[in-house]
């Protein structure tokens, strides 16, 4: 199967990465520098890094589009949407409010920001976050195709729910133009499985890249907290979700995690769960047996709206900074920081690295000095990989248990374990 093979791309590029790392450290001959550093490195592994993640990343509006148009269209009572949707959100806003209230509990437990030297210099300037009232606002686009072209995925969203509605409803116009598009989306889920054949190159690209130039960053003082975020990351994915799904819907938690393993990985090697959309949804509906109606609209507004992983680093990293400064956090604090981390993620798309923009509004809310973001973003590139991974889970752990709660899951599938699976 395609995922052992990433497994193995994933294992040679952090063993190699890191070989090199260290070749670098010490001085090389200039031919095995010129080999290491330009060709490799800055050149054939950068190019095929990028090429790999932009397939993946030009399936995602073309697929969500034409992917929830069918779903909304196919729904048979349209009111069902309503529902649906309530539920998804629901359950997205439930999952990342317990995600964020066990990190605050174990890093004020655990106590990882205590005694910490501040570094006298601190560079960064936090970048201006929008508000929560624009998000609402923009959530209408006022142009469907510019919408698509920006991939403002909430737009999208809203666009192909009012398309699907339509077509839903306009009798014989509206059946030829579903067929279509159902026609459109087999293509474009074929498309999906095309660009993932590569991933084995493209993961081993990425990953070499990342451990050979930038190594992990220095863990010096950060070891406890990078310990705390890892933990609650952790017991998130093996604790909460096999709970919720066990509870909610009687399925197997651990036929779940390892279908999501190729997911899992994807989301790692690229850090962004906006990217990772095609590969989720993929396995959301051919591999654990989610219905069109429903993943085509949870995936995609579970990568940018749900991201559990992204809020445990912010709840560790709030009580890792105010730890540091010294300064106390009340129980009002704690709930802000649980309300604005929860709302943060709502407006930003999962790229690299979105976690750390909105920490400074989290920070912000509780009177903390967004500066200290300074202090973890050294070893943020590993954790948003790890958190990434989580968000994605997430997604799917949602997705299937709306639809299992709507009766749009098909067990038959979820149970076989080699459904759906790509291979060579
Ligand atoms: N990279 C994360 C994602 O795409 C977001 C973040 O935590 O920075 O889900």
């Amino acid at each position: 199967p395609l995922t052992h093979r990433i497994v193995i791309a994933m294992v040679l590029a952090i063993v190699l990465g890191s070989l090199a790392q260290w070749m670098n450290t010490t001085t090389l001959p200039e031919s095995i520098d010129w080999f290491l550093n330009t060709l490799l490195v800055g050149g054939v592994f950068a190019w095929m890094g990028k090429v790999f993640v932009a397939g993946l990343k030009l399936l995602v509006v073309p697929l969500v589009f034409v992917s929830l148009v069918c779903g909304v269209g196919a729904l048979r009572d349209q009111s069902s949407l309503g529902r649906l949707s309530l539920k998804t959100i629901v359950l997205y806003l439930v999952t990342t409010g317990i995600a964020i209230s066990i990190a605050l509990t174990m890093a004020t437990i655990i106590a990882p920001g205590e005694g910490i030297d501040l570094p006298t210099d601190t560079n960064f300037t936090p970048p201006p976050a929008s508000s929560l009232l624009d998000v609402f606002v923009a959530l209408v686009p006022t142009n469907g195709i510019a919408a698509m072209a920006n991939a403002s995925m909430l737009q999208v969203i809203v666009f192909a729910i009012l398309v699907g509605t339509a077509i839903g409803r306009a009798g014989e116009p509206g059946k030829r133009l579903a067929a279509h598009f159902e026609d459109w989306n087999e293509a474009m889920m074929k498309l999906v499985e095309i660009i993932m054949h590569f991933a084995p190159y493209g993961v081993f690209a990425l990953l070499f890249n990342l451990f050979a130039s930038e190594g992990l960053g220095t863990v010096g003082q950060l070891v406890l907290y990078m310990f705390t975020v890892i933990l609650v990351l952790a017991m998130h994915m093996t604790i909460v979700y096999p709970l919720m799904l066990r509870g909610l819907t009687g399925l197997s938690p651990l036929r779940f995690l390892s279908k999501m393993r190729g997911v899992q990985m994807f989301a790692f090697s690229t850090a962004s769960s906006g990217a990772t959309i095609p590969v989720t949804l993929r396995t959301v509906e051919e591999r654990l047996g989610v219905d069109n109606r429903v993943a085509s609209f949870a995936v995609p507004m579970g990568a940018t709206i749900n991201m559990d992983g992204t809020a445990i680093m912010q709840g560790v990293a709030t009580v890792f900074i105010a730890q540091a400064f010294a300064q106390d956090l009340s129980m009002v604090d704690y709930l802000l920081v649980v309300l604005t981390a929860m709302l943060a993620s709502i407006g930003t798309a999962g790229v690299p690295g979105v976690g750390l923009v909105t920490l400074a509004m989290v920070l912000n809310q509780v009177g903390l000095p967004a500066e200290g973001i300074a202090l973890i973003i050294g070893v943020d590139r590993l954790l948003d990989m790890l958190r990434t991974a989580v968000n994605v889970t997430g997604d799917a752990a949602v997705s299937t248990i709306v639809a299992h709660s709507e009766g749009a899951l098909d067990e038959g599938i979820f149970n076989d374990p080699k459904a759906g699976e790509v291979r060579d």
